[in-house]
């Protein structure tokens, strides 16, 4: 009789295993994982090199703006075009304020210093960003990119104050996360600097093995940013990503942060 209870809580324990990882594994569109691909600072390369490079495969990204950038005054209708099929215009702030007190910051400008901004100034240029990208796309959802990946204002966290104006926000931390563990407030992702094809697609593996979010950070791609990768390993990441597409949900971040939200809300 003792030998019958041993299989059943074996059983009982297998079944509950696979169970867990079968849910873990469903949680992103059904798909093993979920990967974004993320443009920061509006710059002329997003639109001469990245968006024909994802358009040309159906992928769809995330551009962060910063909304006094020059590229978006200048190239307006395109950013227009390119919302209308798809791609996230995500909000980089008006000014792109950086915390200048941080050691090595000597660079930034006494005007756009985070330091000495305000929360309710940090809060009202992120929505004034807001307004002007839904005037260019029309969306009234959409996502958050810290300019430095900078979080605080003296003690202050400044994004509590704008948790319901934004999906979610991305900061500037490593890591891979899975669905319940991932902090819409400062999502995580991974800045590529140089690093090669095979790099950025062993972390795409990694996340199908986990079962988790996948956020790559780029700035130039082919140049247009002293923060760089090339062409040809960009360009080689997105096709193994279309290879795998069965596989890996590739979404803007908006719709990823929208699905992670809804998941999270049910007390999961
Ligand atoms: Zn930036």
């Amino acid at each position: 009789m003792k030998s019958y209870w041993a299989l059943y809580a074996i059983i009982f324990f297998l079944l509950t295993l696979t169970s867990l990882s079968y849910a873990q594994e469903k949680v992103w569109n059904n798909k093993e994982c979920a990967v974004v691909l993320t443009y920061d600072d509006a710059i002329d390369i997003d639109l001469d090199n990245v968006v024909p490079a994802l358009d040309s495969l159906g992928l769809k990204g995330t551009f962060y703006l910063i909304g006094s950038s020059p590229v978006i005054n200048k190239r307006l209708n395109e950013w227009r075009a390119i919302a209308k099929r798809g791609h996230e215009l995500g909000n980089h702030s008006m000014f792109h304020p950086c915390d200048g007190s941080l050691p090595g910051r000597n660079w930034v400008s006494a005007e756009s210093d985070l330091s000495k901004y305000t929360v309710a100034r940090a809060v009202s240029e992120a929505r004034t960003a807001n307004t002007l990208l839904k005037a260019i796309d029309g969306k009234d959802v959409r996502t958050f990119a810290y300019p430095c990946g900078d979080l605080k204002i003296g003690n202050d966290y400044f994004y509590d104050k704008l948790k319901n104006d934004f999906a979610g926000a991305r900061g500037t931390q490593e890591g891979l996360q899975t669905i319940d563990q991932v902090d819409l407030t400062n999502i995580r992702c991974y800045p590529i600097n140089g690093q090669s094809a095979e790099y950025m697609i062993e972390l795409v593996k990694k996340a199908r093995q986990t079962h988790t979010l996948l956020v790559f950070l780029f700035h130039g791609v082919g140049g247009g940013h002293n923060i760089n990768v090339s062409r040809g390993a960009h360009g080689q990441l997105l096709h193994y990503l279309k290879d795998n597409e069965q596989n890996i949900w590739i979404a803007p971040m908006v719709d990823v942060a929208e699905r992670i939200k809804a998941y999270q809300a049910k007390g999961n």
